[in-house]
């Protein structure tokens, strides 16, 4: 059956709906740029959705020794050294913000009792260094809004 045609326009087109067309969006739209974001399936049908573990940065919440460095070294000794080191510099100096703009947009991070997030070891870590929320993290990053 042929669907009725409907026109939009927009400034910036993002295809796919996962965490890393949303991210996208969210950054253009709070630079005041019109941004239109599709998918081809429902937003929760995305590997995003499927991430449980949780979300790698060095916040130092449980391990005061930790830095952005220990993690790209973590991940570059991970990956067999085949990572690209201007690529693991850029995403391990750059988590901390992502976490902070989450935690800003209300993702409801496990925090400690007294309130600071909570940080979990996780794969090739020297320290615990992967906020979570439940075993739902990813879910929970495209929840919110
Ligand atoms: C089971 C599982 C567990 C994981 N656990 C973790 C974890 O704990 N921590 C972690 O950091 N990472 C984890 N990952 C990896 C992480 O989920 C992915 O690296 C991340 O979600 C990728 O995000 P993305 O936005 O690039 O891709 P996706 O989330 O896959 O989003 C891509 C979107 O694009 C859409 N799309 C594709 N082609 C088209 C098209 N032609 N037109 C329109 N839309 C299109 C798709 O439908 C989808 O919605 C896990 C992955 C899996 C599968």
């Amino acid at each position: 059956m042929t669907q009725p045609e409907h026109q939009t326009a927009t400034s910036v087109l993002v295809i796919g709906t996962g965490g890393a067309g949303l991210r996208a969006a969210v950054e253009l739209a709070e630079r005041g740029v019109d941004v239109l974001v599709v998918g081809k399936r429902p937003k929760s049908d995305a590997h995003t959705a499927l991430a449980a573990g949780g979300i790698n940065a060095a916040l130092a919440t449980m391990d005061p020794a930790d830095t952005w460095q220990q993690h790209a070294a973590d991940t570059i000794k991970e990956s067999y050294l085949l990572a690209n080191p201007d690529i693991v510099r850029i995403v391990a100096e750059q988590a901390p913000r992502g976490i902070a703009d989450l935690e800003r947009w209300g993702m409801p991070f496990a925090r400690e009792t007294d309130g600071r997030i909570s940080q979990r070891f996780f794969g090739a870590h020297t320290y615990r260094r992967t906020s979570f929320a439940g075993d739902y993290t990813g879910l929970e990053i495209q929840r919110t809004r």
